[in-house]
């Protein structure tokens, strides 16, 4: 199948790339120049297991161009998808003006019927928004359908998740495009997925509705922990015997220093905007969203209780990016708990495998090592913010030996405490 993917960021440049090799001939097209011209020369915009493999090995076997021609991919598709961003305005609203762009772009350049698959994350009623647009930008008359089709990869298992994910949602009253993309994810569904055909404002809220509840439990979670702390009990083990109950299940349980990214912080105010502005406040997203970004801010007042001034003294974060496996920054912990150090002077240090030059665009002032120990020389605490594999088993006699004062504050609960404090540290973690 002919597809064109509007926006090459994480979601576009994943679902191009995959349906790429699946056989289909696709092109990514991107308003950012600089963008395509480093994509057609095989270098990547972002960190992704597996995903620079693929976009190599499609482009190299022509399936996969990457284009600034927008005019020209909307002409030759069959499908095509809009993955722009829809970033939260400052009231938490999802901003639609790149998608509506696209829109009017498709609009004026559709020459005979296509199908518009919405896969940027966005509120319910979009599509009627997005078909008036082109509707009225067309200007000669050419049918065409919009469905929604939310995006539910995982940053970091992307492309995993793309290949083989829990669920298709798509929300369409268009038997024809019913049949184009059901035709399109036939491979997909192979491997077991089953593809949900629904209307399109059920669907639209369905990628909301899943985002906020994960946010959910992570915040619930992050709330007992500090009953835990004040307790003596372990959130960990509680995660753990809550987790056995087959009607909670395990995943999502784990406390640690919030969540991240692009898509939980800004899905949950934008669910609680459109609640209310259809008459319904949302107290439960709010203070989903309160309880975050107040855990955001917890690990400092931890590192403080053990050492009270962190004026001029050097402070270490292993890990920037917002999750492991990936590169993005964005809404990180991280940037909250750099900020809270400068606050207090305190000279701060970071290494992450992969996020370093994303986090020098957001922040300056910061040590950025390329060496996790070389890191930790002359240090008075290591901070654990971003759970990469690599932390799990680190050599605490070396860091011991490099450290100048032995404290590590725990943000994922990676490390056992008793191990951490049998090698002479000083430890916090979350909840326990
Ligand atoms: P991104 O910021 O990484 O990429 C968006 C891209 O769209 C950018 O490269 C930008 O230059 C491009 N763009 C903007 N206007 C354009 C136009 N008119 N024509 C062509 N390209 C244009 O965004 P993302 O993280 O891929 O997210 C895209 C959407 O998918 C958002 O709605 C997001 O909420 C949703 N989503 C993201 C993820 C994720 O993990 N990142 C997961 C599921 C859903």
């Amino acid at each position: 199948m002919k597809i064109a993917i509007f926006g090459t960021g994480y979601v576009g440049l994943v679902t191009g790339t995959c349906f790429a090799d699946l056989g289909n001939n696709v092109v990514c097209v991107d308003i950012d120049k600089q963008k395509i011209k480093d994509l057609k020369k095989g270098k990547m915009p972002f960190y992704e297991p597996g995903l620079k493999e693929l976009v190599v090995r499609n482009s190299k076997e022509k399936r996969l161009i990457f284009s600034t021609d927008a005019k020209d991919a909307i002409r030759k598709a069959e499908v095509i998808f809009i993955c722009v961003g829809t970033p939260p305005k400052e009231n938490g609203e999802a901003n639609l003006q790149y998608v509506f762009d696209v829109a009017k772009t498709i609009g004026e350049n559709i020459n005979g019927y296509k199908v518009i698959v919405d896969k940027s994350t966005v509120p319910v009623g979009t599509a009627e928004k997005v078909e008036r647009i082109i509707k009225s930008s067309q200007k000669s008359d050419h049918p065409f359908d919009v469905c929604s089709n939310p995006e539910f990869l995982r940053e970091g298992a992307a492309v995993k998740d793309f290949q083989n994910p829990d669920r298709i949602v798509v929300g369409t009253s268009s038997e024809r495009a019913k049949l184009i993309l059901n035709q399109l994810y036939k491979s997909v569904i192979r491997t077991e997925s089953p593809i949900m055909f629904t209307d399109p404002k059920t669907s639209e809220i369905i990628k909301y509705a899943s985002n906020a509840m994960l946010a959910t439990r992570i915040s619930f979670m992050n709330e007992l922990s500090h009953l835990c702390e004040s307790t003596g009990a372990d959130i960990k083990d509680l995660a753990k015997g809550m987790g056995l109950d087959r009607r909670i299940g395990s995943r999502f349980l784990q406390a640690g220093v919030g969540y991240g990214g692009s898509c939980f912080p800004k899905d949950v105010k934008a669910l609680a905007q459109t609640l209310e502005q259809h008459g319904h406040p949302s107290n439960i997203l709010r203070a989903v969203d309160y309880v975050n970004e107040r855990q955001k801010k917890s690990l400092i007042p931890k590192l403080k209780k053990i050492l009270p001034r962190l004026e001029g003294r050097k402070i270490v974060l292993w890990g920037l990016s917002f999750k492991p496996r990936t590169s993005d920054v964005r809404e990180a912990p991280s940037l909250t708990i750099i900020e809270q150090l400068k606050n207090e002077y305190a000279d701060v240090y970071a290494y992450d495998p992969e996020a370093m030059h994303e986090a020098k665009k957001y922040v300056k002032g910061v040590h950025y090592v390329d060496d996790a120990y070389e890191a930790l020389k002359g240090a008075y605490a290591l901070i654990i913010v971003t759970e990469w594999d690599q932390f799990r088993e680190p050599d605490f006699e070396l860091m011991k030996k490099l450290m100048r004062r032995k404290i590590i504050i725990d943000g994922r609960n990676i490390f056992n405490p008793d191990t951490v404090k049998a090698h002479g540290f000083e430890y916090a973690g979350i909840g326990r």
